[in-house]
This record gives structure tokens, C-alpha cells and sequence, in this order.
């Protein structure tokens, strides 16, 4: 067991999604939370992290920093996709090394496993079989992640463990259309069809892939579980055990949302991996569960849509 009481802990990427989640979750853990803007260091830059950690020294890093966006963002910016995460990963590690940081949390996706890998997937599917084409860019880096953490365990001793989320929501998500996530996507366009008295709304691709959503909240709550609890080569899935189509997802953030028109279907759009959902029956065993159910989870991030995004609409 790893106390966090009276640590310094670093949450790399805390204006993100999960990064801000982690920061609210670590308030109750009675440690010192450590952040840095983009403009005080640019995770790219291997000088400014070395620097940055010898200046803090913090006791533990959560790696919630990243370059991420929905199945479009991935296909048109691969560069950026496998650039940033790997510069971002690699020098974050290294220098936490250097700076004898004594627990390291690295964040991936489920996105690195195999296309088709059996479903629920296992930690162990990992590298058993070619990746889905359009994030293979990201599932790379984020391979590499995992592979880093290892590596600095195995060579340096240090203890430094992986955490493989499913698909995320909540507050703080990316609203736009071009480049963000299916759950938050639908919200906005259901909104706006609401607003706009449409007859229809658009859902990229059939429908018919499934996905796997586990709220923001939830998700930190199970990092800090496991940034306490857990010290393993192995990494940890961290999902709700649950997956829904794209469609039936479609018509819940409808009915949240209150947008009673029809769904037309763009597929010129990719579907992109048939079925994603985790087997996260490492996590349950060790006693974390999920709270946020998807409908009650859709319902408090429209909220925080209409407070942020509704002056704009
Ligand atoms: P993925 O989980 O990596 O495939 O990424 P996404 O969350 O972007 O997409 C999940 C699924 O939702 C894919 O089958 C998309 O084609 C589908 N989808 C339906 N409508 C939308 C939309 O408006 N935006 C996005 N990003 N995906 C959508």
C-alpha cells in the first residue's frame, strides 16, 4: 500500500479531461498536487521536464498528459498522434528516474489492443495481433508507454505501473465535432438539432460498433485506487464491464438530451474496431467498482455542456 498522505504528486496533463478528474480525486488523499502549464513546460522537450522535476521533486507522477481525439483527428494528424505521445512518455519516464520519483502512474487506451481481439479483452491480448488502421498511430505510442514503465522496472527497479482506460466522458470533454469522441459528438449534435428544430441528426458509420464508456470521475477514482494499491508489471484495464452499439448510445444521449427526430447514417465515416469492451476482472478483484451508470453519466455531461458550450449555441 502506497500512503499518499503528505506526497507531492505531479498530474501531468491537468487541464484534460482525466488529467482534472485526478486533481479533483487527489483532493480527498490529504497530499500536495503538483501541476504545470504548457507555457511553464513543454513535455516535448526533455530539458524542461528534467528541469521541471528536479525543481518540485515530486514523490509520484499520475501521466495523464497526451495528444488524443476520435477515430478522425487519429487518421488525418498520425504524425502528431505518434510524435507528441512518445516525446511526452519518453521524457516524463526518463526523468523520473533521474529524479528518483518513487511511483509513476502511466495512463494508455484501450485502443492498444488487437483489431480483433477476443471480448472482452484481457491484459494479456496485448501484441497478439495487427492493431485497428485508424489509431494505430496512438496504440503505438501508447504501447511504448506501457513498455517504457516496464522497462524502468525491470532494468532500474522502479516502481512504475500501467493503467489502460476504456472510452472516457465526462466534464471537460472535446465538444468538437472534427476531432473529438463519439459520446461527446453526439451530445452536440443532438443539442444543436434540438435547437434548431431539425427533422434529423447525422451518426457517423452503421451503428453497429460497440463501445465500452466509463466516466472521468470514475476513471480517476480508479487511478488513485491503483496508484495506492497497486505495484505490478502488468498493466491494469480500468472499464465499467459494459458496452453498448453506437446506436443504442445514439438514442440514450437523445433521450437525455430531448432531440426526437430520426438518425441518418454518414458512411463515407468509418466504423473503425467492431467491439471494444474490456475485461476488467483484474481491477474487481482487487475491489475498485465503477459508480456513475451511462444515463445518469450522459445527463451530468450535457449539464456541463449547457454551462459551458450553451452561451455559444
Ligand atoms: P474509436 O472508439 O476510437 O473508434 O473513436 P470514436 O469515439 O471517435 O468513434 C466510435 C464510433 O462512433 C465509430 O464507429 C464512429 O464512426 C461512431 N460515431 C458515430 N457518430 C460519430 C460522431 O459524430 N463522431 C465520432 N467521433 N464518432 C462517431
Amino acid at each position: 500500500m502506497y500512503a499518499l498522505d503528505g506526497k507531492r504528486v505531479w498530474v501531468a496533463g491537468h487541464r484534460g479531461m482525466v488529467g482534472s478528474a485526478v486533481v479533483r480525486r487527489l483532493q480527498s488523499e490529504g497530499c500536495e498536487v503538483l501541476t504545470a502549464s504548457r507555457s511553464q513546460v513543454d513535455l516535448k522537450r526533455q530539458s524542461e521536464v528534467e528541469e521541471y522535476l528536479a525543481d518540485t521533486r515530486p514523490d509520484a507522477i499520475v501521466m495523464a498528459a497526451a495528444k488524443v481525439g476520435g477515430i478522425q483527428a487519429n487518421a488525418s494528424y498520425p504524425a502528431d498522434f505518434l510524435y507528441n505521445n512518445l516525446m511526452i512518455e519518453a521524457n516524463i519516464v526518463e526523468a523520473a528516474h533521474r529524479n528518483d520519483v518513487e511511483r509513476m502512474l502511466f495512463l494508455g487506451s484501450s485502443c492498444i489492443y488487437p483489431k480483433l481481439a477476443p471480448q472482452p479483452i484481457p491484459e494479456d491480448a496485448l501484441l497478439t495481433g495487427p492493431l485497428e488502421p485508424t489509431n494505430e498511430w496512438y496504440a503505438i505510442a501508447k504501447i511504448a508507454g506501457i513498455k517504457l514503465a516496464q522497462a524502468y522496472r525491470t532494468q532500474h527497479n522502479r516502481d512504475y505501473i500501467s493503467a489502460m482506460p476504456t472510452n472516457l466522458y465526462g466534464p471537460g470533454d472535446n465538444f468538437d465535432l472534427s476531432s473529438s469522441h463519439v459520446l461527446p459528438a453526439l451530445i452536440r449534435k443532438a443539442h444543436e438539432a434540438k435547437l434548431a428544430g431539425a427533422r434529423s441528426m447525422t451518426v457517423w458509420g452503421t451503428g453497429t460498433p460497440r463501445r465500452e464508456f466509463l466516466h472521468a470521475d470514475d476513471c480517476a477514482d480508479a487511478l488513485v485506487f491503483l496508484l495506492k494499491s497497486y505495484s505490478d508489471y502488468e498493466h491494469v484495464n480500468v472499464g465499467s464491464g459494459e458496452d453498448v452499439s453506437i446506436l443504442e448510445l445514439t438514442r440514450m444521449v437523445c433521450g437525455v438530451v430531448g432531440f426526437e427526430g430520426e438518425l441518418q447514417h454518414d458512411l463515407s465515416k468509418p466504423d473503425g474496431t467492431p467491439r471494444k469492451l474490456m475485461q476488467s476482472d483484474k481491477l474487481r478483484g482487487m475491489g475498485w467498482k465503477p459508480r456513475i451508470d451511462l444515463e445518469q453519466g450522459i445527463a451530468s455531461t450535457y449539464a456541463w455542456f449547457l454551462e459551458n458550450y450553451g452561451a455559444a449555441q
